[in-house]
């Protein structure tokens, strides 16, 4: 599914995001940038050691939750890496709704900032950890439809879902969203 949201466009696919030509793809990091499974174990397989050498030496500190830091990619057919922290799930009641649209809004940032036309997102914080997946959606979609109306940026937005279950509850949120915001 896609819709246009001015000039840009946000669609949603159903694949590995490892695999996407654009010009950024975000990781679902942890806040160390340490390493894990999920989207961030599929990054650094596919492009290699010389992203983690990089955030080790420019981002000393980490990454707090609700923010992103940008990276060079690797041998990867992108050109930067947005390393994401997204909230880990506690119930909803301690800010994670603000968290999760603080990585999305800092990620499209970093993207316009460096001059992205096109980014490549998954679904932060909805694998390990743990945030319902449908209210996820929701503030993924509405957050970045949100950013393309005050920026106009990047031109192309691509969620990318790694399995039905996530395509089908973010194409019900787009659907419901596009109803809303008249896309
Ligand atoms: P988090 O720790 O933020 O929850 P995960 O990487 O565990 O991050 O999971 C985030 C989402 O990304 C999950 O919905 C998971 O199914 C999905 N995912 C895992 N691998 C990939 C991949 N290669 N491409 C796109 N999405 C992926």
């Amino acid at each position: 599914m896609e819709v246009r949201v001015g000039e840009a466009t946000l669609e949603l696919c159903q694949g590995d995001i490892t695999l996407q030509q654009v010009d950024s793809i975000v990781n679902a990091a942890n806040s160390r940038l340490a390493g894990g499974g999920g989207v961030d174990g599929a990054i650094h397989r596919r492009g290699g050691p010389a992203i983690m050498q990089e955030t080790d030496a420019r981002y000393t500190q980490g990454c707090p939750t609700g923010s992103a830091v940008i990276s060079t990619a690797g041998n990867l057919p992108a050109r930067y890496v947005i390393h994401a922290v997204g909230p880990v799930w506690s119930g909803g009641q301690r800010g994670e709704a603000e968290q999760l649209a603080g990585a999305y809004r800092r990620s499209l940032e970093l993207a316009v900032e460096h001059d992205c036309q096109s980014i490549a997102l998954p679904a932060l914080s909805t694998g390990a950890y743990r945030y319902p997946m449908d209210q996820a959606a929701r503030m993924a979609l509405s957050t970045a439809v949100e950013f393309l109306k005050t920026h106009g940026r990047p031109k192309l937005v691509r969620f990318v879902l790694f399995d039905a279950a996530a395509h089908g509850a973010f194409t019900a949120a787009l659907e419901s969203l596009a109803e809303e915001f008249r896309l």
